[in-house]
């Protein structure tokens, strides 16, 4: 091929402009580097955001959903079940608890958890007293769940929800914030560099529920308080208690003070992307070529999806592998999302096998990840189109 190599077109990257720059810097000169104001501050703001009472800060969305788990309870003997197409995040913090993990399989034109696989799972488990503790639906790309269906099956069969909302702050479900827990106990952000906003390294847990918001505190920070003690410790100013076992899990001063500034920007963030993949889905529907060989992964009519991931399905799953490595070859980042994580030598381990899950499996084998990003351009766009109908 005679391409223009051109500068490298990652999938997703981080956009950082001057005020974010001097956000942290003006943290570096402050008093506090952890443990200060801005942690506080980013908190109150994500909250607010996402129409949520409380949200607890965290190093990484990984903790956030690590901690999630232990506030619920999950503990040795129960059973949490997940998505498949995931970060193997999604099921790792289950097996921190002691827990065994289970999936559901998706749908396999999004890539979500499907109602009728966990309906049918739920029912079985019923009759072998096996029902999950917890199960943690994954906003794939950013594009919601059926939330409301999945809260019913919560209802009747009395089990936990964690949203991972790891790809979805900024985007609305039923007109309301993704996150904003009306159908879960706790949702959770991540602020790794190729989200949506980011603070380098973050996450973040939110709910509504007090008891489980205390909980998350204290499981964030070594299980240590100094609030609500006896009265007895009211005049020691020194007086601290490890009431659990917790870890450090805190975000730092920095980190928050980037994230505080990033989340200014969501909305203008969230519009680009959305706009970027219009104009992604408008180029393939004009296409002869592209529109007859794949299709692209696009929200329910009930979701305005955030956009983190721009996926496209190849019609025929065998040509995914030279369509990819042409896009590699000229400089186009693209990438996989997911690798089942029932496919992992770890989770083989365990016992999955590929075939138990098979749509995830059909899903995983014709999907490219496209790059998508705030500062992606028209013209990159088009070059990359290109090479995908070149390499067809
Ligand atoms: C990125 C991601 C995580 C983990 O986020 P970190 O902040 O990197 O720990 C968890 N779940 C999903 C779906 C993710 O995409």
């Amino acid at each position: 091929m005679s391409q223009e190599k051109g500068p490298y077109i990652p999938y997703g990257k981080q956009h950082i402009c001057q005020e974010d720059i001097d956000a942290v810097v003006d943290v570096l000169t402050s008093d506090f580097l952890t443990q200060g104001p801005k942690v506080p501050l980013f908190e109150q703001l994500v909250a607010q955001h996402s129409q949520v009472k409380y949200a607890c800060a965290a190093n990484s969305a990984t903790s956030a959903l690590h901690i999630a788990c232990l506030a619920l309870g999950v503990t040795k003997g129960d059973v949490v079940w997940t998505s498949p197409i995931s970060f193997v995040a999604s099921s790792n913090c289950a097996l921190y608890c002691g827990a065994d993990v289970d999936f559901v399989d998706v749908e396999s034109n999004t890539g979500l958890m499907s109602v009728k696989a966990l309906s049918r799972k739920l029912a079985i488990a019923k009759q072998s007293n096996n029902l999950p503790k917890v199960v943690i639906p994954v906003h794939l790309a950013g594009h919601s769940c059926d939330m409301e269906a999945i809260d019913k099956l919560a209802k009747k069969y009395q089990f936990k929800i964690i949203e991972d909302a790891s790809h979805g702050i900024g985007g609305q479900y039923k007109d309301r914030p993704i996150g904003n827990c009306q159908y879960c106990d706790i949702s959770i952000f991540s602020f790794h560099p190729v989200k949506i906003i980011t603070s380098a390294e973050g996450g973040m847990a939110l709910t509504s529920d007090e008891s489980l918001y205390n909980k998350m505190r204290l499981f964030v920070s070594h299980g240590v308080t100094r609030e609500n003690l006896a009265p007895e410790h009211s005049n020691q100013a020194w007086y601290y208690e490890q009431q659990t076992l917790g870890f450090n899990y805190r975000m730092s001063e920095l980190h928050a003070a980037l994230g505080v500034n990033q989340l200014s920007k969501l909305i203008d963030f969230v519009a680009r992307r959305n706009k970027l993949a219009d104009s992604y889905l408008e180029k393939i529907a004009k296409d002869r070529v592209l529109s007859k060989e794949l299709h692209s992964i696009t929200p329910s009519n009930e979701c305005y999806s955030a956009y983190h991931l721009f996926v496209i399905q190849l019609n025929k799953p065998e040509k995914r592998l030279t369509v990819f490595n042409q896009l590699r070859a000229n400089g186009i980042g693209v990438n996989v999302h997911y690798i089942p994580i029932c496919n992992q030598p770890y989770y083989r381990e365990l016992g999955f096998k590929p075939s138990d899950f098979p749509n995830a499996q059909s899903y995983y084998e014709s999907a490219i990840t496209l790059p998508l990003h705030p500062s992606l351009s028209l013209q990159e766009q088009d070059k990359i189109l290109k090479v995908i109908r070149e390499s067809l």
